[in-house]
């Protein structure tokens, strides 16, 4: 199955401007600093409930030694720039690096070719994906492109009527677009796509590096941020009904794995998709995340192989997540 054009979109038009990134509200920084004690540990989704208050500070925590740590292979990207189109951004290539620090487990490629263009090259950028791909085995959707050398092909367009956008310049929205890459790596080898994990985790996750990207290791920023604030409207009930993902033995012949999140506003996907993917990170760190695409593209259920990679069951964490991004965005 193709996924959702809404991908494409996704990732050359910005969807997720709309995310409370840009709202800080500095009368309520986190004075982590002052804190005595350290903030108990999540070691499971049964902690959630009582320790929901330092869910935060563990998911920055796990990034931070992330991004501390080495990778033990060096990055190649290659920057290919349509002929009547200019560069957008001097922060890519950090971006990228620092988006493969984060999510370092699972399937790598083996280079990254950055293609980007504005609208007047549109033609040109096509035949250059076609151009590397050739012999391409696998489509992850059409911005991303996988050759038999296990190269990602990324097309980066930068549509006229975004090219103004702060977010274009700062890097930030490459960060959340190598994780779609990274995404699609993981599926190389496989009969399934990303179809398969819910769309809040694809959108979460891509704004996981995103965010932390933009901050620049500011902690009290991007603390400010995780406020939850734009949940705040949301029951627990919400929450649990918006986690709902059917198992492929569930579903219609054709049905969309992401009817049922299509029923609601496109940015919940990343609003309540980016907290989800916190509390993961502050329980298993953020290799769980890769490893967790990793696993689906091998099993073809998310619902099992979120079973391999938390050991817990989606039925039993699913009501504990609820509870706990109703309570974090009070
Ligand atoms: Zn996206």
């Amino acid at each position: 199955m193709k996924l959702s054009l809404k991908i494409i979109i996704c990732v050359i038009s910005l969807q997720f401007l709309g995310t409370p990134a840009f709202g800080i509200d500095h009368s309520k920084l986190h004075k982590i600093s002052a804190q005595a004690t350290k903030p108990k540990e999540i070691k499971s989704f049964y902690d959630l409930s009582k320790n929901y208050k330092s869910i935060h500070y563990w998911t920055w925590q796990k990034i931070v030694k992330a991004d501390k740590s080495r990778l033990n292979d060096k990055i190649l990207i290659e920057f290919v720039v349509g002929p009547n189109s200019s560069y957008y951004s001097k922060k890519t290539t950090s971006a990228i690096e620092l988006t493969q620090r984060i999510f370092r487990s699972g399937l790598k490629p083996t280079k990254i070719w950055w293609i980007t263009n504005t609208n007047d090259d549109d033609a040109w950028a096509e035949n250059k994906m076609k151009e590397l791909g050739k012999s391409r085995y696998f489509d992850g959707n059409n911005g991303y492109l996988i050759n038999d050398l296990g190269e990602i092909i990324v097309n980066k367009k930068i549509d006229d009527k975004f090219k103004n956008d702060p977010n274009i310049s700062n890097g930030s929205s490459d960060a959340h677009g190598y994780v779609h890459a990274l995404q699609t790596v993981q599926f190389m080898n496989s009969k399934f796509n990303q179809s398969e994990t819910p769309r809040w985790l694809f959108e979460g996750s891509a704004d996981v590096p995103m965010m932390y990207f933009l901050y620049q290791s500011n902690y009290k920023k991007w603390s400010e941020n995780r406020k939850g604030v734009t949940l705040k409207k949301f029951s627990k009930k919400f929450f649990y009904d918006y986690l709902d993902f059917k198992e492929p033995t569930q579903r219609n012949v054709g049905e969309n794995p992401w009817a049922v999140t299509n029923q609601w506003p496109d940015q919940l996907a990343y609003d309540i998709g980016s907290y989800v993917c916190d509390i993961f990170i502050a329980i298993k760190g953020p290799e769980s995340i890769m490893n967790l695409y990793e696993d689906v593209a091998r099993t073809g259920n998310f619902i099992e192989s979120f079973n391999n990679i938390f050991g817990i069951s989606w039925s039993n964490a699913r009501p504990l997540i609820a509870d706990a991004l109703f309570k974090i965005s009070r």
